[in-house]
């Protein structure tokens, strides 16, 4: 598979002849990785949760600006939005990094870590950049520093979103991808045709760039059941419904979903109960068991199919025992899968494997969710990991996003520099 894909790359660089004239991103990317990393470390001591990034917001649009692009902000709360037009004409197409920190108190022992404190759900917490944020945003600088620097031969228009409140909103708010959408980031001029994003993460190893056609990511939706029994008590249990026993059979039945009824060859599908609550004495017998959990999915038919199956379960389930379940689907999380179009996949992969050769991999997915996803369900996008373990660290032993001792290899932002540049740069000079 390495073989042809290699030799689909060597087709498209010697048959349409860009590759002579397009930039070596390699060595551009190491002109400016100083400084990429300067971004990074000043972003990182100074992080800011979601819908709250205020400062991260003035410090894009300040560099951006300095850029000579046309930079909007407050999209979405604190989002920022800027343009750089090329000098030829061309399609547009968008690149996105995520602004928001995470209440962790961080424990890096970094000369640049964040002493940061706030107050989120009524706790004092640290702020940390626990999952990167801070070099997506860094690479997306370095990447608008590339491209303006090349304004004269790039044929199209990039608009570089940053976007809020990736790890969700605080409660009561709207935000994220989500709202950027319904504010018009992809239907207003320039309207973006493609938009590409990556995440770094501490599974792969710094220098690896993941890719993956169809779900990469997986849909995420809150799961609420609620079993209505009747009460009585426990030594005469005849004489009322039990919702405990109808809500651990609505649990065992659940598992039988992905088990039994759906197509496992195809993709996987994860129904996870991690909430039950009924009941508040060893002898007495509730009227009442409500139970949450999450439903995950690698594409939208088995998501619409899984949620149709689960409500049909549940529902059943107390039915054939008397009692009755309500089943809420979606009431706060609604993710969408993160789903690289097949074709922009197969459009753009010689290009990945013709900047990183080996160091490209095809990536499992992870059925965590990304609000990425967002965006890919209005345009075509490619959404891609790229690894910041050093390689002479096992896996086991290096910490993972959202640990309070998150940290990366920074040579990897420079490979994330690469990776949007050349992407960016393809797409806009393919005919
Ligand atoms: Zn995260
Ligand atoms: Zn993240």
């Amino acid at each position: 598979m390495t073989a042809g894909i290699r030799g689909m790359a060597a087709l498209l660089v010697f048959g349409c002849g860009l590759a002579e004239a397009a930039p070596d991103w390699s060595a551009a990317a190491s002109d400016i990785e100083a400084r990429v990393i300067a971004h990074r470390r000043h972003l990182h001591q100074y992080p800011e949760l979601s819908n709250r990034e205020f400062e991260t917001a003035k410090y894009l649009a300040q560099h951006l600006r300095a850029l000579g692009l046309a930079v909007e902000t407050g999209i979405a709360h604190t989002g920022v939005v800027a343009v750089l037009e090329g000098d030829k004409p061309g399609k547009t197409v968008a690149l996105r990094a995520d602004m928001d920190g995470l209440p962790v108190t961080e424990q890096t022992g970094l000369p640049f870590a964040s002493t940061v404190k706030t107050t989120y759900d009524g706790r004092e917490v640290g702020v940390m950049h626990a999952c990167g944020h801070d070099g997506h945003m860094a690479i997306l600088l370095g990447v608008a520093e590339l491209l303006a620097a090349r304004r004269a031969e790039l044929p199209g228009t990039v608009k570089f979103i940053f976007q809020p409140a990736e790890e969700s909103p605080p409660v009561g708010e709207d935000g994220g991808a989500k709202l950027m959408v319904e504010q018009g980031v992809l239907s207003t001029a320039p309207k973006p045709d493609a938009i590409f994003g990556l995440h770094l993460l501490s599974m792969y190893e710094s220098g690896q760039v993941g890719w993956r056609s169809g779900g990469i990511m997986a849909s995420a939706d809150d799961l609420r059941i609620v079993v209505h029994g009747k009460q009585t008590h426990g030594a005469a249990p005849w004489l009322g419904i039990d919702p405990v026993v109808v809500a651990a059979q609505i649990v065992l039945g659940l598992q039988t979903i992905a088990s039994r009824q759906m197509a496992s060859t195809e993709a996987p599908v994860i129904v996870t109960i991690g909430k039950v609550d009924g009941g508040v004495r060893d002898n007495i017998i509730p009227d009442r068991v409500e139970m949450k959990g999450t439903l995950r999915a690698l594409n939208e038919p088995m998501r619409r199919d899984l949620h149709a199956r689960v409500k049909r379960t549940a529902e059943k389930i107390a039915e054939s025992a008397g009692a009755r379940a309500e089943v809420f689907i979606a009431e706060r999380h609604a993710y969408p899968v993160t789903y690289n179009d097949p074709a922009l996949m197969r459009r753009m992969l010689p290009s990945l494997q013709d900047e990183f050769g080996e160091r490209l991999i095809e990536a499992q997915p992870i059925l965590g969710a990304e609000d990425f996803s967002f965006f890919q369900r209005e345009i075509p996008g490619l959404y891609l990991f790229v690894g910041i373990r050093p390689s002479d660290v096992p896996a086991e032993d290096f910490p993972a996003n959202h640990s309070p001792k998150f940290t990366m290899d920074e040579a990897a932002l420079a490979v994330g520099v690469r990776t949007l540049s050349r992407l960016a740069w393809d797409y806009l000079a393919a005919p």
